[in-house]
């Protein structure tokens, strides 16, 4: 049975694969870029290790390198990509923080206006 958590039909190795289309911000040895397919901001592209791990919980010293490349990178991307004034990194992590694709990968938003709250916050009434 296929199985999305596994390389061979996780989306984001398909796509540094070249098997699935993506509009390519930037690629190097250790990491690729490419823009996010439901954009939430005007400027909203993914930077990805090339290296398929699923979770923050499974990376370590092994992923440092793409890991800080990935930081590294994101204020020249951001810029270049036209979010001059700012941005926000987002990794989703596992069930509670909703990751949808098991491969690692750093969500950089951004745009003219700037971006909402970082948290929805429940109505009062939820809390209790
Ligand atoms: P999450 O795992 O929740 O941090 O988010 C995964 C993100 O990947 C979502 O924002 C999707 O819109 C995006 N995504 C999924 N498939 C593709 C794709 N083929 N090309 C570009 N972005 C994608």
């Amino acid at each position: 049975m296929s199985d999305p958590r596994q390389p061979a039909e996780c989306i984001f190795c398909r796509i540094a694969r070249g098997e699935v289309p993506a509009r390519k911000v930037y690629e190097d040895e250790d990491v690729f870029a490419f823009h996010d397919v439901r954009p939430q901001a005007p400027v909203h592209f993914l930077v990805v290790p090339r290296e398929h791990v699923p979770t923050l919980y499974e990376a370590g010293m092994a992923q440092h390198r793409a890991l800080g490349k990935m930081l590294a990178l994101a204020g020249e991307l951001a810029r270049k990509e036209g979010a001059s004034e700012g941005f926000r990194i987002i990794i989703n992590t596992g069930r509670v923080g909703h990751q949808e694709v098991y491969h690692v990968h750093m969500h950089v938003l951004g745009g003219p206006e700037p971006l909402g709250p970082m948290l929805l916050r429940r109505k009062s009434e939820d809390r209790k």
